[in-house]
């Protein structure tokens, strides 16, 4: 691909802001040599101003999202992508959220511009479990598990019964719920459904991948072997 294209891909600046950095003498390879918007290269020779560019097409990052703030590009409020470099929402193609967390929960989110790594993620044919860990405004009763499990359980307003989920009870008010599906506020409307109130909500896992020591607000790209755990 053409430099130009690439640059202006990659969310730095629109055609003719990124032509203007060529004129400037902005754009060189490592070595310095002043380079053309013509110019075919491997992105990792390229500098602008003197710095690496962003990573190529094919990223995948994890994002540590804090409460407050929403998986969207455009909503009033803080956003997730006030959180990464500012050109990763003007790149093409677009680095969007690996599905959502409501904007009370946090936790584990991925984020990619790959739409066939994302549709792996979140198919409903993908098996891929995500862990949540909730905290309970009301003990448990005790019968929670055999629900969930049951693959009967039917949310209000919807057609089909969630597929079975497994809830391991970490004391009377804290609860760790696996899902294999990914339905509108499932964790909150799961535990609705059995009288209780979702006080907090984190996602610690998706697939074998898990935050790590990761600090809220936080990022970090994800290497081949992490994307290999999720699956
Ligand atoms: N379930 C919810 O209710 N909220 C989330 O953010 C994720 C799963």
């Amino acid at each position: 691909m053409k430099l130009l294209r690439l640059i202006a891909n990659l969310g730095y600046g629109s055609r003719k802001q990124v032509q203007q950095m060529f004129r400037e003498g902005r754009v060189t390879d490592a070595a310095g040599d002043v380079l053309y918007g013509d110019d075919v290269r491997d992105p990792a020779d390229v500098r602008l101003d003197g710095e690496p560019l962003d990573p190529p097409p094919g990223l995948a990052l994890m994002l540590h999202k804090p409460v407050g703030y929403t998986c969207s590009t455009k909503d009033a409020g803080r956003l997730v992508y006030d959180l990464l470099p500012p050109r990763f929402r003007l790149r093409d193609p677009v680095v969007s959220t690996v599905g959502r967390l409501d904007r009370d929960t946090s936790g584990l989110l991925l984020l990619t511009d790959d739409g066939a790594l994302l549709h792996r993620i979140i198919s409903p044919k993908a098996v891929v479990p995500k862990v949540y860990e909730a905290t309970l405004a009301q003990d448990l009763r005790g019968d929670e598990a055999a629900i969930f499990a049951s693959g009967t359980l039917l949310l209000e307003a919807e057609k089909t019964p969630l597929a079975p989920a497994a809830l391991e009870v970490i004391d009377a008010r804290h609860a760790r719920l696996t899902l294999t599906e990914g339905r509108y506020h499932q964790v909150r409307r799961m535990f609705a459904a059995v009288g209780n109130h979702v006080d907090a909500l984190h996602r610690s896992r998706i697939g074998g991948l898990s935050l790590d020591g990761l600090p809220a607000g936080q990022w970090r790209m994800l290497s081949p072997a992490d994307i290999e755990a999720i699956f």
